[in-house]
């Protein structure tokens, strides 16, 4: 199992400039978090790489000489957005320019913050480089490598429709319609200096498009991870062997880089295929999107200070969107702690391992099972867990390991040991070695949800080594004798309260969210908003989203462009007292200029206009 970080993607660059670092000072920072975050959470790849590496750079350039000796790969003249200042091509990200939808000033060339749309750097209004604002963009024909993505459209098809019966419908259909709608050939290089050159004449200055690379990281880490073993041919075991079958492991906002592209490039250079996508829809946080921006999150280092990792393992685990769309609470992680992985699991192999070890502390031993049914259900479980796994239908392996510690329950319940320990003592150590076994066995299950706490209970039963170097078939083994160890509760009750308080503190004590960088007095003072009456209201010729108002401050008359039209209505303005920057520069809107702007409180869909609550003169300053 490998993956790793993708270090060439644009924010990089973005972020590096505003901070004052280099693009890998950025991009080595979250890349040694994210490594620690999956350790921490029990996570183990057998390399979890990143793509700033010689094995990475290498492999990406074998990958792109290979598609184009097999012809995939050619150039091609298009007009790409220029900074005629700093002498240089732009990618999307460093223009911007007024948002040809909603008027937004800082749209940038490939998206507009504030509506959202997606963007092309040509359609802004006014566009100009983000780092030399009062430069006048220009378009400039470069040449670029473009990867004929079109040429694999009806293989890709045929792949898609042959032996795909294991797939998630969602992901066949998915790439099934973007396949059918034609597929569009792509740059494959860019201009920019940070990522992996290009030995070609005339791309000095240009590098491979993130997305290209990125992907190959899949193939690098494989091979270094040969590398990494002392058998640098080693890889080839995964990638040249038709036996081997890969996974990829993903949301499905990834689903056409692993269906679609990745299998394209990987057919061009004559390499395995994925066997399955299995992506996930998403996770949701209180039935909306997790967000970086509006921190609104669970933040893995916090959430490690605070609480156990395998906790959360098997919550996410046993609520994972393999479906549809899932949705992450505090009340119901508690909620499923304390009932399910605590009262049912928990409590059976803490019940048992306690009682064996009190009541017999030199040890147990009993030759057969005098509970074939518990036995029997192991195997039945075994088996639906095994192909559960193999089909990435996690949740349902997880579930039928939580029907064998509740089937386990109630035969713990029925035999009774602890009536039995008075009379017969060897009946009871027969029952405790029957359910020892139990124990061993959902250990052994339960190690892939669950990997810290299965060895935990291995050394209770005091078994020997690691419990995944045993094998998943040393779930059915039969031991005949124990030596326990005095084990603990696996897991601590949490408390519902406390974890409400914690997480989801109420609206009062929450920090006002999203205040911009502290000002001063001074620069407050800088701000000249006076109170004036509304006179005229005209429409904007050329926007329908604009009012042009006249604003009477005492005296002068002043024209204020505003994007009020289909909040208010013409009617509803004239003659309103309202407060306006007087000193903000003007500024043209579709033609017309602007002498200040209205102030107004705007949120959750609602825009709301700031007025003076006593009658007062037009001309007087708010401050
Ligand atoms: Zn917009």
């Amino acid at each position: 199992m490998v993956s790793g970080s993708d270090m060439h993607g644009t924010p990089i660059t973005v972020t590096a400039q505003q901070e004052g670092k280099t693009p890998e000072e950025v991009a080595m920072h979250y890349h040694a978090i994210n490594s620690k975050s999956i350790e921490d959470m029990g996570i183990s790849f057998d390399l979890f790489s990143h793509t700033h590496t010689k094995e990475h750079f290498e492999a990406a350039l074998w990958i792109l000489e290979t598609l184009d000796k097999a012809g995939y790969i050619e150039p091609r003249i298009s007009e790409e957005p220029y900074d005629p200042v700093a002498k240089q091509f732009l990618p999307d990200r460093y223009v911007e320019g007024t948002c040809p939808h909603c008027n937004y000033e800082s749209a940038r060339g490939d998206q507009c913050d504030d509506c959202g749309k997606t963007l092309d750097s040509k359609e802004l209004i006014d566009p100009h480089p983000k780092l030399n604002p009062d430069a006048k963009l220009e378009f400039k024909e470069t040449e670029h490598l473009f990867f004929k993505l079109s040429a694999f459209r009806d293989s890709l098809l045929d792949w898609l429709s042959t032996d795909k019966e294991h797939w998630r419908p969602a992901v066949i259909n998915f790439t099934r319609n973007w396949l059918q709608e034609g597929l569009i050939d792509r740059a494959v290089t860019r201009d920019l200096e940070w990522g992996i050159d290009i030995p070609r004449k005339g791309y000095e200055k240009k590098r491979m498009y993130v997305w290209f690379e990125a992907v190959m990281g899949y193939y690098s880490a494989s091979l270094h991870w040969a590398k990494n073993q002392g058998q640098p041919e080693l890889w080839k075991e995964w990638w040249e062997n038709d036996e081997a079958e890969h996974y990829y492991f993903m949301a499905k906002d990834n689903i056409p880089f692993h269906t679609i592209i990745w299998p394209a490039m990987l057919s061009g250079c004559g390499l395995h295929l994925p066997h399955d996508v299995p992506a996930n829809e998403y996770l949701l946080l209180d039935s909306t999107q997790f967000s970086k921006s509006r921190r609104h999150a669970v933040w893995i280092p916090d959430y490690l200070d605070r609480y156990d990792p395998e906790v959360l393992r098997y919550y996410l685990s046993s609520i994972m969107p393999e479906q549809k769309d899932a949705n992450f609470t505090w009340e119901d992680y508690v909620t499923r702690i304390n009932n399910e992985l605590i009262g049912n699991y928990g409590n059976l192999i803490h019940r048992v391992i306690s009682f064996a070890q009190k009541n017999y502390p030199d040890g147990l031993s009993s030759k057969e099972s005098t509970i074939p049914s518990v036995h029997a259900k192991i195997l039945e479980v075994h088996n639906r867990v095994s192909e559960a796994l193999e089909a990435c239908k996690f949740k349902r392996a997880l579930q039928a390991i939580m029907e064998l510690s509740q089937t386990g329950n109630i035969e713990l319940n029925e035999a009774a040991p602890w009536k039995q320990v008075k009379g017969n003592r060897d009946a009871c150590e027969a029952t405790l070695v029957t359910f020892l076994n139990l124990c061993r066995s959902l250990s052994v299950m339960m190690t892939p949800f669950l990997p810290k706490s299965s060895q935990k209970v291995w050394e209770y039963l005091n078994q020997e080594g690691k419990i995944e170097d045993n094998g998943w078939d040393s779930a059915l083994e039969y031991k005949t004798k124990f030596n326990l160890q005095q084990p603990l509760p696996l897991f601590s009750k949490l408390d519902m309260q406390e974890i409400l308080e914690k997480e989801m503190p109420s609206e009062e004590t929450n920090e006002l969210a999203n205040v911009k960088p502290e000002i001063t007095f001074d620069d407050f003072k800088k701000l000249d908003i006076r109170i004036g009456t509304v006179e005229k209201v005209d429409v904007h010729p050329n926007a329908d989203k604009l009012w042009l108002l006249d604003v009477n401050f005492g005296g002068p008359t002043r024209r204020i462009v505003t994007g009020l039209r289909g909040i208010y209505e013409s009617d509803d303005l004239l003659g309103k007292k309202i407060a306006v920057l007087v000193n903000l520069a003007p500024a043209k809107f579709r033609g017309e200029e602007s002498n200040g702007m209205l102030l107004a409180a705007e949120g959750e869909g609602i825009v709301s206009l700031l007025q003076p609550d006593k009658e007062i003169n037009d001309g007087s300053e708010v401050n």
